[in-house]
């Protein structure tokens, strides 16, 4: 197992085999971990940039069967931000200090083109990069949205087991998801993708073809985390996803990614109340407090024990905060796109 960290540290390659191993492996895990922070350090360095989330609203027409704001959760409190509480929540964002914004929601039509326009606009006049996370859409939607002024786009595969995603992602396909990502690209987004780790029926080999996945893709962030079963969700009572395998998942994502961002997600905070902190140790450089006010956070309830829920918008960011630098790190003070810091190192 030694001789394959080495070799990833090293080429940044792995064969699907390798990955999987690594995966299985228990001994290793802390080797493993070690070796994406040298990495993580040495390509993207000690800043950790800090994005403002804002869940802008739960209403969703899809019916993912391991989200808790699928479509047919009659039990989900719905709600919906104006577009103008949208952009003044950014402009809260950017007051705090933030210079990225993500904009995230269920798929809700709603957001029409005018209306999707009209925010992202208005947030670029603030001077802050948008990232987009609002799932699939056309490639006219996204090219307004491009147009507009948007520099980054979200949207995860899950994962890159088709049969899997299509009994957990009922009318929707997978090739369409790719489709989604290749247009992105196309567009000259940042793109960013990731999985879930621990999905029932999700084998070790499917998420080894996951992180290739991201590596032929050349994805520019990856968003990776674990599985957490949700009560009123067909998937209730399905067994959930480890924090162990989600870090190593993820640090296997930056060995063989090594530029790229890598978010320390709230499902590993979710599993463990230091997950942040431990991701950030072992290949994430990036972190999404919640700017979202206190009432809506609540109700955008993906999954259950979200971390940070009862916090404001200002407990959100002066904990991370907090931490980041107890741990010897620093805020990032650009707008943390890809390959900035090799650039001005
Ligand atoms: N609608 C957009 C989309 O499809 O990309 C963004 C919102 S979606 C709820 C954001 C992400 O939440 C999904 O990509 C999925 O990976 C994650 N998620 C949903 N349910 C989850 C669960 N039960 N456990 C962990 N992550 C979950």
């Amino acid at each position: 197992m030694r001789r394959l960290i080495e070799k990833a540290e090293k080429e940044h390659f792995l064969e699907k085999s390798e990955i999987a191993s690594l995966l299985c492996d228990q001994e290793s895990t802390v080797e493993l971990l070690s070796a994406a922070d040298r990495v993580r350090a040495l390509f993207v360095g000690d800043a950790v940039h800090l994005r403002g989330l804002i869940e802008f609203s739960n209403y969703c027409r899809n019916d993912c069967c391991y989200c808790g704001i699928r479509r047919d959760n009659a039990q989900a409190q719905r709600y919906r931000l104006s577009v103008e509480e949208v952009i003044g929540h950014a402009a809260v964002a950017k007051k705090m200090g933030y210079q990225t914004v993500v904009m995230q929601s269920g798929e809700d039509v709603w957001f029409n083109i005018d209306k999707m326009t009209r925010i992202i606009r208005a947030i670029k006049e603030m001077d802050l990069a948008v990232t987009l996370s609002i799932g699939e859409k056309s490639y006219e939607e996204y090219k307004a949205y491009r147009d507009a002024g948007a520099d980054r786009y979200l949207l995860r595969i899950e994962t890159t087991d088709k049969d899997l995603y299509h009994r957990l992602d009922p009318g929707m396909r997978w090739d369409n998801r790719l489709r989604c990502l290749q247009d992105l690209k196309r567009l000259g987004y940042e793109v960013g993708s990731g999985s879930m780790v621990g999905l029932p029926g999700q084998t070790t080999e499917s998420i080894a073809e996951d992180i290739l996945f991201f590596k032929e893709l050349n994805i520019d962030m990856a968003g990776i985390g674990p599985f957490i079963p949700h009560a009123q969700t067909p998937l209730a009572q399905a067994k959930g996803g480890s924090l162990d395998l989600s870090l190593k998942t993820m640090a296997l994502t930056r060995l063989l990614l090594p530029d790229i961002n890598i978010p320390a997600t709230t499902a590993m905070e979710t599993l463990d109340p230091n997950g942040r902190i431990i991701a950030l140790q072992s290949g994430a450089n990036v972190v999404m407090p919640n700017v979202t006010m206190r009432d809506y956070r609540k109700k955008y309830e993906l999954y259950p024990g979200k971390s940070g829920v009862n916090d404001t918008a200002d407990d959100s960011r002066t904990c991370v905060e907090e931490k980041i630098v107890s741990i010897g790190r620093k805020i990032g003070t650009g707008k943390g796109f890809r390959g900035e810091y090799l650039k001005e190192k």
